[in-house]
């Protein structure tokens, strides 16, 4: 991807676990390394389709002065996250947060932390059998749209299916969401719990009737095999009310684990359930 870059921003600051330097200040300097696609501005000449790195430079010496931080780790952390919700066009930053005058009492030339930070896409599948079904997913996707560290959200549209599962009852309402975030897997799954929660969710049987579920599908391309977050979410491939929703979003995003494309996943369920009614029928 195209990058705009700065080198060796100076900075005068106060962050520091010594008293002194947070009484003196001392200078810092900033490398950053700007994600953004610059073909709009580089066609149009139009500075509003690309991002004014003075304004970039401005924001990184304000945020730096105004707040003291003990560690250049967390400076270095909030600033990313704050430049990438500030700049909206940014994707991904990498940012070096060096303390050359670190008092440290040994001649060196340089310390400092490098972070990379960006949104990341990810799909959600949601679905309600409970309650107003229909006004819960409304209210859900607005949750997720008003939560400042997710933008770009897309819902697919919303199915009717029969239940899941043997304790379910009533017909699901199921869909597919598309968003970019900033917050990691462990994070995301810990809104999505809280919007499971102000939807009244409660989890007395598994796969029993609830008002809200709201299940990661894929996080980029991460895999994860722990069972309180399992990454790509392991049922899919057995589930046509995730991958028909999916299908509408993503046709050609990539299993990481299996390598089998949502069109093929779907494509091979849909001839799976199919051969076996034709086998029940042959039986009968
Ligand atoms: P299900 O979604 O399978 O019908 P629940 O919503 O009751 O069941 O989820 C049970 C647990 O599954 C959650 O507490 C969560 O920790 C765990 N889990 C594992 N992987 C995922 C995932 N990818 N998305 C959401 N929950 C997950
Ligand atoms: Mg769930």
């Amino acid at each position: 991807m195209d990058q705009i870059k700065i080198d060796n921003l100076e900075v005068y600051a106060y962050h520091g676990v010594f008293p002194e330097e947070t009484k003196e200040g001392q200078i810092f300097q900033i490398d950053a390394v700007l994600y953004t696609d610059l073909r709009p501005a580089g066609e149009t000449d139009e500075l509003t389709l690309s991002t004014h790195y003075g304004e970039v430079c401005q924001f990184i010496n304000r945020f730096l002065r105004e707040k003291t931080y003990l560690l250049i780790e967390a400076a270095a952390e909030h600033l990313t996250q704050e430049l990438l919700l500030a700049f909206p066009r940014i994707e991904k930053l990498e940012l070096e947060l060096k303390k050359p005058h670190a008092p440290i009492g040994l001649p060196f030339e340089n310390v400092s932390v490098k972070i990379e930070r960006g949104w990341k896409r990810a799909y959600l599948g949601i679905g309600s059998n409970l309650g107003e079904r229909q006004k819960l997913i409304d209210q859900a996707v607005m949750k997720l749209k008003e939560n400042k560290m997710i933008k770009d959200v897309k819902c697919s549209k919303i199915i009717s299916t029969e239940p899941y599962g043997d304790t379910a009852l009533y017909e699901f309402l199921n869909g597919a969401i598309e968003l970019k975030t900033l917050l990691v897997p462990d994070k995301l799954l810990e809104f999505l719990h809280q919007i499971e929660a102000e939807a009244g969710r409660e989890r007395k049987i598994h796969w029993g009737p609830r008002t809200l579920d709201l299940d990661i599908l894929f996080y980029e391309d991460f895999i994860s095999n722990d069972p309180v977050l399992t990454i790509p979410h392991p049922d899919m491939e057995n589930r046509l009310f995730v991958l028909e929703p999916l299908d509408e979003l993503c046709p050609w995003y990539f299993n990481p684990v299996t390598g089998k494309n949502v069109r093929q996943m779907l494509r091979e369920l849909k001839e799976s359930k199919a051969s076996v009614h034709a086998e029940g029928d042959g039986k009968a």
